[in-house]
């Protein structure tokens, strides 16, 4: 899983396949196809953690999922990333950028949404602690989150 790590990447956010995430309090914004498809086709599936840039905004921690996705007949892969940060407003359209540092655990299924959450706040909480060590907060800094200046990609 971690052959590929850090794993720098960047591209659109668009609508997923409603799975409710939102709905569970754990929004996830989706990569569009063709980045996903950009992925080494090895990398594991399973949660990462690492940090997250919405257009040129701040560096926050995450968690993200990448999953076979239901919506290809588990064909393909999805990624999905959740934000650690409580946004004001969606961002679909918008240039989501991810460094993906280390993996925390398989996918598995839950017998219940309560364990479902309950495994999500864990992974969350192993993120931030994981984040806080001096090797995974530099990347925090790394020039791939300073786009250059000028250059517009984000409408607001
Ligand atoms: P979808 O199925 O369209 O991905 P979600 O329920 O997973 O819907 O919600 C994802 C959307 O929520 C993102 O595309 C983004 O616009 C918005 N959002 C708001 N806050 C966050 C956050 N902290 N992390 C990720 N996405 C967020
Ligand atoms: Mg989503």
């Amino acid at each position: 899983a971690m052959r590929h790590l850090p794993y720098f990447c960047r591209g659109e956010v668009v609508k997923g396949f409603g799975r409710g995430s939102k709905e569970l309090g754990i929004p996830t914004a989706n990569f569009s196809e063709q980045v996903v498809e950009s992925f080494p086709s090895d990398i594991s599936t399973g949660i990462y953690y690492g940090w997250a840039c919405v257009g040129n905004g701040d560096v926050h921690k995450m968690v993200l999922s990448i999953g076979w996705n239901p919506f290809y007949k588990n064909f393909k892969k999805s990624v999905e990333t959740h934000i650690i940060h409580t946004f004001k407003e969606d961002f679909y359209g918008e240039i989501l950028s991810i460094v993906i540092i280390g993996y925390i655990r398989p996918e598995k299924n839950f017998d219940s949404l309560e364990a479902l959450i309950s495994a999500i706040q864990e992974d969350i909480e192993e993120a931030k602690r994981q984040l806080d060590l001096p090797e995974h907060l530099k990347l925090k800094e790394d020039n791939f989150f300073h786009l250059p200046e000028g250059k517009i990609v984000s409408n607001h």
